[in-house]
């Protein structure tokens, strides 16, 4: 179940489980990939919770996503989140521009969330191209690719 009721906002964008505040849902292009392992772990309690929330809002509602250079909803709870700007944005952009280049989109780009998933897994998932696009990421030893079905 959603925690009933819960907003997250900020300048990192909007996403709740009411369906009567649904907008465009920012998102770094690389979190699509993220969310699909997501085991419970991650930077703190809060940054878990957060992350769970909104995989749950996704899930439930299929929002239009926007693919973005900066902060985003998953960022909004993460201690790495410093005033707005990622404390290791350079290694992350990178991430996101691998990411991007796989799924054949441009930071910008709008899609609903299932058809991103749907991309997401065909083109980098299936295709064994996560160990490619996630290069020098921390927590890639978490994305088996077991859990992405
Ligand atoms: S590490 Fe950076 S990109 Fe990843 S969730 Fe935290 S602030 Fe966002």
């Amino acid at each position: 179940m959603i925690r009933k009721g819960f907003v997250y906002e900020e300048s990192f964008g909007t996403i709740s489980d009411n369906d009567e505040n649904s907008s465009d849902v920012r998102l770094r292009p690389h979190h699509v990939l993220c969310i699909q392992f997501f085991v419970g772990q991650g930077y703190s309690e809060k940054f878990v919770q957060g992350m769970a929330d909104v995989i749950k809002a996704l899930n439930h509602n299929d929002p239009q996503i926007q693919l973005v250079k900066e902060c985003d909803v998953i960022c909004g709870s993460c201690p790495m989140n410093e005033n707005g700007k990622c404390s290791s944005d350079s290694k992350v952009q990178s991430i996101d521009k691998r990411a991007l280049k796989e799924y054949g989109l441009d930071f910008g780009d709008k899609m609903n969330w299932s058809s991103l998933v749907e991309l997401a897994r065909s083109r980098v998932i299936y295709k064994g191209r996560l160990p490619h696009v996630c290069e020098n990421c921390s927590w890639s030893h978490l994305c088996s690719g077991e859990k992405a079905e």
